[in-house]
């Protein structure tokens, strides 16, 4: 062992030691053969509580009461969940929230309610670095509205800058479409001032929080965002294919109309009504039955964030993501990977992305060993460092393991 990996080592340690968030990783499920996993903001871990949960609720819930539960509580899930997550997680007073779809879906719904509200304005902006499917949902629906879709491009580090989108903000631009943290670099984008630019020349915005969520704090309410959807699988632990969450804020509810009208997002849905007129508040968000058994295991996870409280699991992540970087500087510069996340800890969230050619071929050998990275192209290792699962020591062990599959 090199005199690097003995020093780091036992920095880990000491971080370990002097962590007030480190008894929560006991919580989840131990993870049977896993020597680190740096996924967490692709699939989080599940809770132990989440198996009891759902046992109750087969037993309870769904076995026992039946078709009842509708009446007595799934059919306000919802949005009493979407309460609870706009409260936890998002700075968002009750009644701007929801939870369904998927968050394809629900960028869908939104983007098309929010070009809707801007009859006459002719593009919609968005960034070039912005996921797949954002992109691809906001260039399907400029082109069934006949709008422009420009594009926006941001710097590979710190990502799109306010003065940057207030540059390319003008009375054409129906909506902006931005991630708050970009899925490759994890940058973070400045919400505040963002908004502000885009308010300015009266456009709507649209946050995608995937990567946010459950791992920095934020303050919709607080900003004056229009719309925000996310994801409740990375940083919210709910599970393969739980549902997403919408944000629309509550004055433009009223005017807001999404374009799946669905018998469960309709005013009186047991009237079973001729003619679709939509529900007040945010349950015309909804389209059809809610994926009831898919929102178990967020509550657990919510339930955890509350606990711990945002601030000290974004100071964790702060933390966890610094190690890393430092890790990098000693064992991965010296082979010639390249850091592709920004070193200031206030403009990253809560993952890293190293580069390197070989990164492909090596995360599957990664895999077979139990250490569970993220493989984003081109040619770039992503690790997630899920602040309440995630020691100092694991995510340190995925470091040295990324420089032995190197050498
Ligand atoms: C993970 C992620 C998605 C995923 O969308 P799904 O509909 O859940 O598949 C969308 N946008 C961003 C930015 C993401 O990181």
């Amino acid at each position: 062992m090199t005199d690097d990996t003995t020093q780091l080592l036992a920095r880990a340690a000491a971080l370990d030691a002097t962590d007030p968030l480190a008894e929560f990783a006991e919580r989840f499920v131990p993870a049977s053969g896993v020597v680190a996993y740096l996924d967490g903001n692709s699939l989080g871990r599940p809770l132990r509580a989440t198996s009891s949960r759902i046992d109750a609720f087969v037993r309870g819930a769904w076995g026992s009461r039946l078709i009842r539960s509708w009446d007595e509580q799934w059919m306000e899930l919802p949005l009493t969940l979407g309460d609870r997550v706009g409260a936890i997680a998002l700075g968002a007073a009750a009644g701007q929230t929801v939870v369904a779809d998927s968050t394809t879906v629900m960028l869908f719904k939104l983007i098309s309610a929010a070009v809707g509200l801007r009859p006459g304005r002719s593009e919609i902006l968005i960034e070039g670095s912005n996921f797949p499917t954002d992109r691809f949902v906001a260039s399907g629906i400029a082109a069934a509205h006949g709008l422009e879709l420009r594009v926006l491009a941001g710097d590979p580090l710190t990502g799109v800058s306010a003065e940057g989108v207030a540059e390319a903000v003008s009375e054409r631009t129906a909506l902006v479409v931005l991630s708050h943290i970009d899925y490759r670099s994890g940058a973070v984008a400045d919400m505040p001032a963002i908004t502000a630019a885009a308010h300015a020349a009266d456009a709507l915005i649209l946050w995608d929080l995937c990567h946010s969520v459950g791992a920095v704090p934020l303050e919709l309410d607080r900003c004056g965002v229009d719309f925000a959807v996310g994801c409740t699988y990375k940083y919210l632990n709910g599970g393969p294919g739980s549902p997403a969450f919408a944000y629309v804020r509550s004055d433009l509810q009223g005017s807001a109309e999404q374009p799946i009208w669905g018998w469960m997002g309709a005013a009186n849905v047991f009237e079973m009504r001729e003619q679709y007129e939509p529900a007040s508040g945010m349950r015309r968000f909804i389209s059809g039955t809610p994926p009831v058994l898919g929102m178990l295991p967020l509550m657990d996870m919510l339930d955890l964030v509350e606990e711990a409280g945002l601030a000290r699991i974004r100071a964790k992540s702060h933390s966890l993501t610094a190690l890393a970087i430092e890790a990098y500087d000693q064992v991965l510069a010296p082979l010639g990977v390249t850091l592709r996340t920004a070193r200031d800890p206030e403009l990253r969230g809560g993952h890293v992305t190293f580069g390197h050619e070989r990164f492909q071929e090596i995360t599957l050998r990664l895999w077979g060993d139990g250490v569970l990275p993220d493989y984003r192209h081109p040619g770039g290792i992503r690790i997630g460092l899920s602040p309440l699962s995630t020691s100092h020591a694991e995510t340190l062990r995925g470091v040295l393991a990324i420089r032995d599959a190197l050498v």
